[in-house]
């Protein structure tokens, strides 16, 4: 389908691998073949499926005469890390605005977001649930007394614009698709924010790629995700007003956050550590490890049964591994 994108900036290395997963599939895959979209390799330090998004938002900023970026999310977010490289990359200034208190020690991503350059404010928990947009709002009409351009990206880069990155995405896995022999798959993400989800979601049907897209869900729940696909896909088409009407119908595979955002049970630290030695690949806690278990899961019980293919999307996250060195410590003690 004719579909016509709004300007990029070049930031990731793409497009990237779609490796088979010989040696997982015989463990997991009960008859299906499983397959890695290696969206952790997009990048280094500017890594991970927020590239692909920020290639869009980049560009609208700096279309739109903006000199600095302003976002939020968790003190590891990976989204806030890669904003911040972003910004270096293309010389304009970052201000995080994150969820906790300030640590003693600043580690994995926080450690490159203060190294990339980056201003942070860190806000107590509480306090950054309730004031989050009037914080952002705050900030931003600072920068505008001092005379320069604040464009807000909200949490995890999930908005109409940002949404474009994984639209174009499904243009590369249908190449993928084509040559790697696939007919149809299932495709699985961690959904966090909801804009990877409901970019794949939007890029299948518009590309008529072959692939049922499920988001396992790392925070909230299904209903909440349902609505945030439909309000990122609806801000999406308010902006671009010419393109195509496109049904999607969104799928969530709940059930699997655990002990909440961040919180992993140690089942999770442990398949993260069997992947790594049959794949040598490595899955981060808070999103990818909880993605994967639920797929895993998922297989065990049948849900994509009549289908052979099903493709992990890997989205990046290994700065957040870091700061949960103790439990991952652990888990390799308990299965060595
Ligand atoms: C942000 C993130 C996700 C979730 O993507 P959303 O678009 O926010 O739903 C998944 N994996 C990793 C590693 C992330 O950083």
């Amino acid at each position: 389908m004719a579909l016509s994108y709004p300007r990029r900036i070049d930031l990731a290395q793409i497009p990237t691998p779609l490796q088979f997963l010989e040696r997982a599939s015989r463990q997991w895959g009960r008859g299906h073949r499983l397959w890695v979209k290696r969206d952790d390799l997009t990048g280094c330090t500017l890594s991970g499926n927020k590239v692909r998004k920020l290639e869009f938002i980049a560009a609208h900023a700096i279309d739109n005469g903006c000199d600095t970026l302003i976002t939020c999310g968790g003190l590891q977010s990976n989204h806030c890390r890669a904003t911040a490289f972003a910004g270096a990359q293309l010389g304009l200034d970052v201000h995080l605005v994150l969820r906790g208190d300030a640590p003693a020690e600043n580690d994995g991503n926080l450690l490159l977001d203060y190294l990339a350059g980056a201003r942070v404010s860190c806000y107590p928990a509480i306090q950054y649930r309730e004031e989050i947009d009037s914080l952002l709002a705050q900030w931003q009409a600072h920068y505008a007394a001092e005379g320069k351009k604040a464009l807000v990206i909200p949490t995890g880069g999930s908005d109409g614009v940002g949404v474009w990155g994984y639209i174009a995405a499904c243009e590369e896995l249908s190449q993928d698709f084509s040559a790697a022999g696939i007919a149809e798959a299932h495709v699985v993400t961690a959904t966090g924010s909801g804009g990877t989800q409901t970019g794949l979601t939007l890029g299948a049907a518009l590309h008529r790629l072959p692939a049922t897209i499920w988001g396992v869900n790392v925070c909230d729940d299904e209903d909440y995700f349902l609505r945030k696909v439909a309000q990122d896909a609806a801000d999406w088409r308010q902006r671009y007003s010419d393109v195509p009407a496109v049904e999607i119908s969104p799928r969530v595979l709940d059930g699997y956050v655990g002990k909440g955002y961040a919180a992993a049970d140690t089942a999770v630290f442990e398949l993260m550590a069997e992947l790594c030695r049959l794949e040598g690949l490595v899955l981060d806690p808070v999103y990818t490890g909880k993605a994967f278990s639920g797929m895993v899961a998922e297989i065990a019980a049948g849900r994509f049964e009549g289908c052979k293919d099903i493709v992990f999307l890997h989205t990046g996250g290994v700065f957040g591994l870091f700061p949960q060195r103790a439990a991952m410590q652990g888990a390799l003690r308990g299965t060595r």
